[in-house]
């Protein structure tokens, strides 16, 4: 795969294993996060560039890109994304707007930058990870919810905006998956949680083989289907 891959939020969890499977694939892959540390210490893990990005500010994404694309950037994978848990009363004005602004707004920013290159190109391919919460609303994670709702909608939206001119548009709906992220939470009853690498293979098939959208793992996928509930495409 010669590929040239941005990921976000890649110094652990679900970004840090896409990176490494599509850096085993033969991609040169790129990452970033927040956590400056982090991304320093994961990028020297996985013998790939890592730089400090921070998903809601566009000056901070725009020179993330920009050291990414020398060869021209194939695909952006917007994966960063935090999950506030707890009663939609007890979240703070700051709390509600800081989970909007990461996982909402770092997604939208970051795919309008990558259009900005890809488009005129005719070329690449933005792999938004939202999540299973986006169609299964839950008690505790109303914010969250909603946040991943808003990502399924304006992947599938722009996905049609821009079908026709070469660049795909993905949304990738893990189900619990074992990470920092979810440190603290149980898992639905009776379900097994997943592990990043089973999040990271599908993200792999779907570079390899565009989708509008893909849940995963598959076999909650099909009881979801079952529900009629977003079928995958
Ligand atoms: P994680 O907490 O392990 O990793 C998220 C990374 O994003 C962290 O390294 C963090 O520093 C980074 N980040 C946070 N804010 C950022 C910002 N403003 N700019 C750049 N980086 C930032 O979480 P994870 O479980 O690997 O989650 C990755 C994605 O998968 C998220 O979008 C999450 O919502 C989604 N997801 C996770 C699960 C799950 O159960 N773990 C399920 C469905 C979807």
């Amino acid at each position: 795969m010669s590929k040239v891959i941005a990921i976000t939020g890649a110094a652990r969890g679900i970004g840090f294993a896409t990176a490494r499977a599509l850096k085993a694939k033969g991609a040169t892959v790129v990452i970033g996060d927040i956590d400056e540390e982090a991304a320093k210490e994961a990028g020297d893990r996985l013998g790939v560039q890592a730089f400090t990005v921070d998903v809601t500010s566009r000056e901070s994404f725009e020179a993330f890109l920009g050291k990414a694309e020398t060869g021209g950037l194939d695909v952006l994978v917007n994966n960063a994304g935090i999950m506030p848990i707890g009663p939609v009363t007890a979240e703070s004005d700051a709390d509600a707007r800081r989970c909007m602004d990461i996982n909402v707004h770092g997604v939208m920013l970051g795919t309008k930058l990558a259009l900005d290159r890809m488009l005129p190109r005719g070329h690449g391919h933005v792999i938004n990870i939202a999540s299973i919460a986006g169609v299964l609303p839950t008690p505790g994670l109303a914010l969250y919810n909603a946040s991943k709702a808003a990502v399924i909608a304006f992947t599938e939206a722009t996905r049609l905006e821009v079908q026709e001119r070469g660049v795909h548009v993905s949304a990738v709906l893990p189900t619990f998956t074992n990470t920092d992220l979810i440190a603290g939470t149980r898992s639905p009853k009776g379900q097994k949680n997943a592990e990043p690498e089973d999040i990271a293979a599908a993200v792999v098939a779907l570079v390899g083989r565009p989708r509008a959208q893909v849940t995963v793992p598959a076999k909650l996928a099909a009881q979801i289907r079952l529900g009629g509930l977003f079928p995958d495409r």
